[in-house]
């Protein structure tokens, strides 16, 4: 019935990195590495890391018409994305600018170019794509307002899931369409108010802050969202929904570069949520997808493929707490 197992609305940007002895203060001039280039944005992240699981994806995002639009294409090709709804032209590719220090703090400028032009109209112009996919995600990577109308064009009985990265405060309307919100402890707590009061108690009684991430879920969950997972780093994540709080199990790994973990989670769990899998499977499952991006390099680079999440001995197999020995990869990894 569906063409798409997952249409990913978003971001799509060319990370221009630079390695540096020290970031520039205001006004100053340093040295740097050669430049590497690479592509990234949320929504494009997305959608490599499903097609990359295996899932039939399909990315609505726009480009410019320069070479760094054509490097995002290309990559999304390269994964087994349908670009059918990356549109060029309107505006540069949006751009990240990263200046790295040897201790691994960044600075980074960012030019949304294109992703801020994605607009309203651009989503109701594929209402082809929105009918043809089981299940649709987003970020916050593009205009607010074209993240309304994607929520006004889901059709019939597919399923948005938002990761609302860069967090801002959230409109009831999309708020009530996600099924199920997702979002790490930063974006949590902006949600939530500076203070974590603004979701509290329905009489208008401010709660107090609370450390709990279970306290986060219930409260995000009491703001209208269908279903809320919190995904909590090296610590797993927890699954919220009217049936109450459950935690994912955590996966050991040796991290090496987090990049890109909350996008490969977010996409992998919208794909199992499409297949059929409860929020608790498709968490779980997104957990060792996540746990196995962190043992590699780099964002889209360091997303597996679903032989290398269920190899025999791959890190991405949860262990106990109290396993022995340095956790490995399995399979071709
Ligand atoms: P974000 O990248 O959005 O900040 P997180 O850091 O919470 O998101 O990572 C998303 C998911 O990736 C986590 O819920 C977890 O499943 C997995 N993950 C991230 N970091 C690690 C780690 N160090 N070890 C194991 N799994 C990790």
């Amino acid at each position: 019935m569906y063409d798409y197992d997952l249409l990913v609305v978003g971001s799509a940007n060319a990370d221009l990195v630079i390695g540096v002895e020290r970031r520039p203060g205001a006004g100053e001039t340093v040295l740097g590495s050669d430049l590497a280039v690479h592509p990234g944005g949320k929504g494009a992240n997305q959608a490599v890391a499903a097609a990359r699981l295996g899932a039939r994806t399909a990315l609505l995002a726009r480009v410019g018409d320069d070479a760094h639009g054509r490097l995002l294409l290309d990559s999304q090709r390269a994964a087994g994305v349908d670009p059918v709804g990356v549109l060029v032209g309107g505006a540069p590719t949006g751009v990240a600018l990263i200046t790295v220090d040897p201790s691994g703090d960044n600075s980074i400028v960012v030019s949304p170019g294109a992703n801020g032009r994605l607009t309203p109209a651009d989503v109701r112009a594929a209402a082809s794509l929105f009918h043809a996919s089981r299940v649709v995600s987003a970020q916050l990577e593009i205009p607010l307002e074209t993240v309304v109308e994607v929520v006004r064009s889901l059709a019939g009985d597919s399923r948005f899931v938002l990761n609302p990265s860069p967090p801002r405060p959230l409109p009831p309307e999309v708020l009530a369409a996600c099924d199920p919100l997702i979002v790490n402890e930063h974006e949590a707590k902006v949600l939530l108010g500076e203070d974590g009061v603004e979701g509290g108690a329905e009489d208008g009684a401010q709660d107090s802050v609370s450390d709990a991430p279970e306290d986060w879920a219930r409260l995000l969950l009491a703001k209208g969202p269908r279903s809320v997972v919190v995904t909590l780093g090296a610590e797993g994540a927890l699954v919220a929904s009217s049936d109450g709080v459950t935690r994912v199990p955590s996966v050991k790994v040796a991290a090496v570069d987090t990049t890109g973990a909350g996008d490969a989670f977010t996409a992998a769990l919208a794909w199992r949520l499409g297949t059929g899998s409860s929020l608790t499977e498709a968490a779980a499952y997104a957990s060792r997808v996540g746990a196995a991006a962190v043992t590699r390099q780099g964002a889209q680079d360091s997303f597996p493929t679903a032989a290398e999440v269920e190899a025999p001995g791959s890190t991405a197999d949860p262990e106990p707490d109290d396993a022995p020995g340095t956790p490995r990869r399995g399979g071709s990894l």
